[in-house]
């Protein structure tokens, strides 16, 4: 195992690694942030679905009908509460009670830009912090790749890469924090041929995961596009002892190599898409040994909701399907993905 901070091995000439080194990391001792509160205490949320999706603005943005609750409870452990959407704004407590009636009893939020790892901070640091909700912060590749450049696709002006990636390192200390993540790479909305960005996404992703490892807490790797890469700066570096696969995308064979190494594998209302016979396939093939569940919210609403807005309420929806492809009975699969979860966040109690 090679320290992140140290020489990297290649496995091969010429791949990803070559020259990279990790960014330096530096001690965050700035104030915390401000942010409006909605009507519950909650911080308004400060993204919208649209800012990242901007087709979406013709889709049905009403919320889809609560499915029959599950049997055994299970925790989506990657949402994102810091992003509105829906013609009716859900607050924080919203979404959480919807959640506990349909068996989604706790949920982790994932801040994945400097605004929304504020967000994130202080929602959980607070007196008022939901009991069945915990966090994770991290720079996402793609923000990544902005910071290094300066400015986001607005134009506006962005602190530099190391500052950003400090205060992560500062504010996942913090209350409720139980993930380092999402973090990897991400060569569909950001070119693998921008060598600035390229580069920007390999830092952030190697500062992560010795993050993780220095912390002791799980890593969440965002994946797309990148299978590969992600594998071999994983190996290079050394793998936190707990690795998830968040909203897995690969197949079979790539199934198998990350089970192999320990990892595990999140399945988003991806699994439920028509046409994600690959991703079928891939559960079929590691079975429920090292699977969670996740909505990925506001994003990837299950069948057959595609297009509208997504909430942890959602959940069973991707429950059934796991359940049919592993061929478990659903409140056997419940149970066994909470479990996992348990093990993997070390929360809630089982
Ligand atoms: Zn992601
Ligand atoms: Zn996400």
């Amino acid at each position: 195992m090679t320290s992140a901070t140290g020489p990297v091995t290649l496995l091969a000439p010429g791949t990803i690694l070559q020259g990279a080194e990790p960014t330096a990391r530096a001690s965050y001792d700035g104030p915390m942030p401000s942010a409006k509160t909605d009507a519950a205490g909650a911080p308004a949320p400060v993204h919208h679905r649209e800012q990242l999706d901007p087709r979406s603005s013709s889709r049905d943005r009403s919320w889809p009908p609560a499915p029959d609750p599950l049997p055994s409870p299970v925790i989506d452990n990657h949402c994102h509460l810091d992003f509105a959407d829906g013609e009716q704004h859900l607050t924080v407590p919203e979404h959480i009670a919807r959640a506990a009636a349909a068996g989604v009893d706790a949920m982790i939020t994932i801040g994945s830009d400097l605004e929304a790892v504020r967000w994130t901070a202080r929602l959980l640091d607070g007196p008022d912090a939901p009991a069945s909700l915990r966090g994770g912060v991290a720079i996402h590749p793609n923000e990544a790749a902005l910071h290094a450049r300066g400015h986001g696709h607005d134009g506006q002006e962005m602190i530099g890469l190391d500052e950003a990636l400090a205060e992560v390192d500062s504010l996942v200390r913090g209350a409720g924090m139980v993930v380092v993540g999402e973090s990897g790479l991400d060569w569909f909305r950001t070119s693998r041929k921008d060598e600035q960005a390229r580069q920007a996404q390999i830092d952030a992703f190697r500062f992560h995961i010795a993050l993780a490892k220095e912390t002791g807490l799980p890593l969440q790797i965002h994946d797309r596009d990148a299978h590969a890469d992600v594998l071999e700066i994983l190996d290079a570096d050394g793998a936190p002892e707990r690795t998830v696969l968040h909203c897995f995308s690969g197949d079979a064979e790539f199934a198998r190599a990350c089970v192999d190494r320990g990892f595990y594998l999140s399945f988003a209302g991806t699994v439920t898409f028509k046409n994600a016979q690959g991703l079928r396939g891939a559960l079929a093939e590691v079975g429920l040994d090292r699977v969670m569940v996740e909505t990925d919210a506001p994003f990837l609403t299950p069948v057959p909701y595609r297009g509208r807005p997504n909430s942890s309420y959602l959940i069973p929806l991707t429950m059934a399907t796991i359940a049919e492809v592993t061929g478990t009975d659903l409140e056997q699969a419940c149970r066994r993905i909470r479990e996992t979860t348990h093990g993997v966040y070390d929360w809630p109690a089982a």
